[in-house]
């Protein structure tokens, strides 16, 4: 059994993430295709705004600050 990489509960679906930082991540990278069409932001560019306003949520303020501290997990190619 594996854990949650940033809350430690238990991990969803094989993922790295229980399910609440799964949903998180997966609503991230989605809003991220988004933005990528309406502007030239990067993936690290996106995080750091994310990290920055104040209208992100909880469990996504996690997932991003759990990236911008550099493991790089799960960056869009
Ligand atoms: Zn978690």
């Amino acid at each position: 059994m594996s854990f949650c990489t940033i809350c430690g509960r238990v991990a969803w679906n094989k993922s790295d993430f229980c399910r609440y930082h799964k949903e998180a991540l997966d609503g991230l990278q989605s809003s991220y295709e988004l933005w990528r069409k309406a502007s030239e932001l990067s993936w690290d560019e996106y995080i750091e705004k994310l990290c920055q306003i104040d209208e992100t949520g909880r469990w996504v303020l996690d997932v991003a600050e759990q990236i911008r501290s550099g493991d790089g997990l799960s960056t869009p190619t």
